[in-house]
């Protein structure tokens, strides 16, 4: 019996692995920032995105905010120039995996009638880029918040299916973009 519960425990410690927990930072959108297009609010989109992926792991990787930028594992930046989303390079922080985080948010002047769509479009860059950030790689599904538009597809019906899902600026809190392709190679990088 004994034996028995030895097995178990080892069993339990292998497939609950200690909590990976992120700290992350958003540049303030001020200064030369301002330039991006990014507003004040933006950073709140960051913090909903780190949330989904907490929540989408199942709280075994968490996310708080840095107190301090230099030891944040994730930094977010204000992209000014760039014909991309967004984009991540991955560095160490603290001899741990980080990421260096690059967004360029649209300017609500594209999207003036309907900013709400503008904020689904920044935050869905979030959560994809935060996905690079956790180790994830790009798919060629477009169902998946990783799927890259160098395979083509609709862009706007990408970002309309989401935007279908909200009717207020909150509710981007309560979805996470992520499909279940998504949620396969997220519990894939979970268990190595
Ligand atoms: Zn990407």
């Amino acid at each position: 019996m004994a034996v028995r519960t030895a097995i178990l425990c080892l069993m339990l410690a292998t497939s609950l692995r200690a909590a990976d927990a992120w700290t992350w930072w958003v540049d303030d959108c001020s200064g030369p920032a301002l330039a991006s297009g990014c507003h004040n609010d933006d950073a709140e989109l960051a913090r909903w995105a780190f949330e989904a992926w907490q929540r989408e792991s199942g709280n075994q990787i968490t996310f708080t905010k840095s107190a301090i930028r230099e030891h944040a594992r994730l930094t977010v930046h204000w992209l000014t120039e760039a014909s991309l989303y967004g984009e991540t390079r991955r560095v160490t922080v603290d001899g741990k995996p980080g990421a260096e985080i690059y967004i360029l948010p649209e300017g609500t002047s594209t999207h003036a009638k309907d900013p709400l769509l503008r904020d689904a479009i920044v935050f869905l860059t979030f959560v994809h880029e935060t996905g690079h950030a956790l180790g994830l790689a790009h798919t060629a599904n477009f169902e998946d918040i990783m799927y890259t538009f160098q395979f083509g597809g609709d862009i706007p019906a990408y970002f309309d299916r989401y935007r279908r899902l909200l009717s207020q600026r909150s509710d981007i809190a309560l979805h996470s973009g992520l499909s279940e392709g998504d949620r396969r190679a997220l519990r894939a990088i979970l268990v190595h």
